[in-house]
Order: C-alpha cells, then sequence, then structure tokens
C-alpha cells in the first residue's frame, strides 16, 4: 500500500516527489511546502463515503473505533499494522439553535463541529495521530514540536499513550495556559520554555530537529494534516454526507484550514462529492496576517505562483516594526502561518473568506456557546465570532447550513473563563480588562451568600 503513497511539493509548477519516508517536510527544489499525495487509481477508493458508516459495526478493531483511521482508505499511506491511534476523533457535530440564534441565522441550519471530544481535549489529535504513525513507518525515537499550548499536549499524550517515541516540547515563556502545560508534564513530555513567543519557539525547533535529527510534529509536517482532513469527513458523516454551505474554522498557523481544502478537492476529484463547501477561516485582530494578506493586499493562491514578493514585503513589516502577534486567544497567537500557501490553495479551491475578530467578540460569542451547551477555549469561539460577522454582512445567509468548528475543550483555558464571569473587579482587569476587554455581556456570576440556611433558599428562589 505504500508504494502508491508519496510526498509531492504543492507547486504545480515544480511538483517535485519524494519519497513517503522523508522527513524534511520541505521541497528539496523550491523550499515550498508538501503534500501527501496518492496513486488514487492503484489504490482500493470506496465509490461512495456510504461505506464507511460499515466500519462503525466493527468498533473492536481500534482502526475502525478511530474517527481517523474508520477513514484510513482515505489517507492510506500506512499499512494497517503500522497505524498509531490511541482512540481520537470521537466527535460530536451537533446542531446548535441557540448559537445559531446568537449569530442570526435560522433553526436547524448551525452545526458545530466538537474537537474537545479528543484524548488531549483538542482537535490536535486528528493530526497527531497520522504523524507518529509516519514516524513509526520511519523508524523515530524522538519527536518535536514548538506550540501554543495544545500540539505539546497532544505530543505529549501520543508518546504516553504509544510508547514510540520520547517528545520534546518547545513553548514560548508566559503565555501558555495551566490547563495545556499540566498536559505536557502530567504525560511526561521534556518541556523546553523559550524565552520567546511562539514564533521564535517554531524556529528553533524546526533547527534543533534537523540538528538532531528529531521528527517534527507540527504542522508543516503535511502527515499530520492527512490526519485532520478526517474532521471534515465526519462533519459530513454527520450531514448524511450532505455537502453544507459552508465551513467555518479558526486560523492560527492554517493547518486545519489547508487540511479542510485537500480533504474536499480530494473527494470532489475522487467523485465522492459534488461540490466542495465554501470556508471561511477566522484570525484574531492580535494575530491577523492571513486577513491582511487575502482581503487587505489581494494575496491569492494564483495557480500555484502566490504573490510571494507581497507576503515577504508584509512579514518584514511585521518584523521591522517589532509587532509580537497579540490575542488573549493563544492557540491562533501566530503572525507567520506556515500552512499560508496551503491555506490560500484551500480558499481558491473552495471559495473562501478570511475575517477577524476581536478578543471581545470571542469571549462573548464562548460565553454564548457554553450556555448553549458546549464547552470551547478562546481561540475556537473565534468561529463562532467570524461566522457571526459574516450572517451580518450578509456573505453567509440565515438559511445556509454552516458547520462551525470547535477546535478544543472550555477546560484547556479556565483563566480566561474564570475572568470573564466573575464579579471580582481585580480578577477581570488582571486578565481581560489590561488587554482590552470592557464588557461581560453574557457574565454569569456567582451569587455570594452567607452560611445561613434560610439566606441560601432565598438566594435560589430569586436567581433560579
Ligand atoms: C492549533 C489550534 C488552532 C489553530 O489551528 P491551525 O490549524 O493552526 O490554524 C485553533 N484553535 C485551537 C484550540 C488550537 O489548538
Ligand atoms: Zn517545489
Amino acid at each position: 500500500m505504500t508504494d502508491h503513497a508519496f510526498q509531492r511539493c504543492i507547486h504545480p509548477q515544480c511538483g517535485t516527489t519524494v519519497e513517503l519516508t522523508s522527513t524534511t517536510f520541505q521541497c528539496p527544489k523550491c523550499g515550498g511546502l508538501l503534500d501527501v499525495a496518492y496513486d488514487w487509481n492503484r489504490l482500493p477508493v470506496p465509490t461512495s463515503l456510504k461505506h464507511f458508516e460499515s466500519k462503525w459495526t466493527d468498533r473492536t478493531n481500534p482502526l475502525n473505533f478511530s474517527g481517523v483511521w474508520r477513514f484510513r482508505e482515505l489517507l492510506p499511506f500506512a499499512p494497517d499494522s503500522k497505524i498509531m491511534t490511541i482512540g481520537e476523533g470521537q466527535t460530536l457535530t451537533r446542531l446548535s439553535d441557540t448559537v445559531g440564534a446568537y449569530v442570526g441565522m435560522r433553526p436547524g441550519r448551525l452545526y458545530l463541529q466538537y474537537e474537545g471530544m479528543n484524548p488531549s481535549g483538542s482537535f490536535k489529535d486528528n493530526g497527531m495521530t497520522a504523524a507518529f504513525t509516519h514516524a513509526g513507518l520511519v523508524g523515530a525515537r524522538r519527536a518535536a514540536c514548538a506550540s501554543t499550548g495544545n500540539t505539546s499536549a497532544s505530543l505529549a499524550i501520543y508518546c504516553a499513550g504509544t510508547n514510540l517515541m520520547r517528545g520534546v516540547v518547545f513553548i514560548g515563556s508566559g503565555k501558555i495556559s495551566y490547563g495545556k502545560l499540566s498536559q505536557a508534564l502530567e504525560h511526561a513530555a521534556l518541556t523546553l520554555q523559550i524565552a520567546g513567543d511562539f514564533d521564535d519557539a517554531l524556529r528553533r525547533v524546526q533547527e534543533v530537529s534537523r540538528q538532531l535529527g528529531i521528527y517534527l510534529v507540527n504542522s508543516v509536517n503535511p502527515f499530520r494534516l492527512e490526519g485532520q482532513k478526517t474532521i471534515m469527513y465526519r462533519a459530513l458523516e454527520a450531514l448524511g454526507w450532505e455537502v453544507p454551505d459552508w465551513i467555518v474554522v479558526p486560523g492560527g498557523n492554517l493547518g486545519n484550514s489547508s487540511a479542510f481544502g485537500k480533504a474536499f478537492m480530494e473527494l470532489a476529484d475522487l467523485g465522492l462529492i459534488a461540490r466542495p463547501p465554501r470556508i471561511a477561516v477566522i484570525n484574531a485582530t492580535g494575530a491577523d496576517t492571513f486577513y491582511q494578506l487575502y482581503e487587505k493586499h489581494g494575496v491569492r493562491w494564483n495557480g500555484g505562483a502566490p504573490d510571494g514578493k507581497k507576503v515577504g514585503a508584509y512579514l518584514k513589516m511585521l518584523d521591522d516594526s517589532g509587532a509580537k502577534a497579540d490575542t488573549l486567544a493563544s492557540a491562533i497567537e501566530i503572525n507567520r502561518p506556515v500552512n499560508l500557501p496551503k491555506a490560500l490553495r484551500a480558499l481558491e479551491r473552495c471559495g473562501g473568506v478570511v475575517r477577524e475578530v476581536t478578543d471581545q467578540e470571542m469571549l462573548d460569542a464562548k460565553a454564548k456557546i457554553g450556555a448553549g451547551g458546549l464547552g470551547c477555549e478562546p481561540a475556537s469561539a473565534a468561529t463562532v465570532a467570524g461566522l457571526m460577522k459574516l450572517v451580518k454582512e450578509g456573505i453567509i445567509g440565515p438559511d445556509e447550513r454552516v458547520v462551525g468548528v470547535l477546535t478544543a475543550h472550555l477546560l484547556k483555558d479556565p483563566t480566561a473563563t474564570v475572568a470573564y464571569h466573575t464579579s471580582d473587579p481585580k480578577t477581570f482587569e488582571d486578565v481581560l480588562g489590561k488587554r482590552g476587554v470592557k464588557r461581560v455581556a453574557f457574565a454569569n456570576r456567582a451569587v455570594q451568600v452567607p452560611n445561613d440556611l434560610e439566606e441560601i433558599l432565598k438566594a435560589i428562589e430569586l436567581y433560579a
């Protein structure tokens, strides 16, 4: 099976192929990003997506239990015996009319894809299982990543859960939330706190991996994106294999947007869907490189030749002005998205848009998502805040069918949540106020009551 899979430069003008087992994740000819590519003609591709439903009946097989690998015919780069799974991808696509009403959509139209149900609590596990499978194929002994938190949590739990490799985690100083840091530590990864931000940590981990031959699991690794394609397969499955009108997803390093685009391109090319959905990528205003380049500077995929000068000039401007990414949504606090070209390709093929939302908009949306019965971290709520904007602008119609991806669990970052709901001005100020959040429109305050039965009963009658 593996002779039919390889790596290939994403730029059609170059198209250089690289063997499956290469771990440099960079085109040797033009320096571009690589895709995992398949010789589909020589592979057993199902003729209908309904085929995958049969996997549910055989859930004692770990490969069919996994919400990633039960779609393995669509990411066929490893033999079954080499697949590294810890039971990821058991996630939920839930209709959410309350959140739908909040963003201005009609009932029955908004679905939230809740990736917080993964083993480490974020969508990253979908990709990590695929990266670990590739690492196993090449015999890697150590794996590393730079992380705003969730990739390191995922790497750590896969190291602990598979015993395949030792994990090394690079994190920027200060910004990582306790929820995520606790996972790296608890799952026994070597944790290096670098004095710098995420972009600094990513540069360092790439140097170190090259020098020491450590397997890199950041999303520049195309195998991760293969696993993340399955988030969309599950969304389609939940909709009875009907393609929604829109997918809305937060944008950080743009791995998800790229993976979703690839998933839909392949499904369309294989004749398994008639048309791809449109994709909306949502940046934070404090980390909006993709928004600026796509919406303000008109940078496009352009058949594989995006305007490198414009991109270079913009990134140089960021460097020269000393600009650092800055948002409460730490998971998308990234100014140099490594998957930019792939995301441009995805948006071209799917007819995409990019928007940016403030921390304020994200936190309000997050409270609404929570009140609607799904708990997510701030970055995930960019999805709903961005969707609201697009509905207001009339880009997304109130009757269109939308799948919004909630990328990670509420408990990843409880600090932001408690600060939003607190009645203590100092707690609010320290976490949110000093970062420009002003309103807490949907705060659910704890009620202070004396330790007295009568008073407690009164409070309940008054408030509940
Ligand atoms: C990693 C992450 C993102 C960003 O995803 P990209 O694929 O890097 O764009 C968004 N939300 C959460 C919770 C994340 O962990
Ligand atoms: Zn190339």
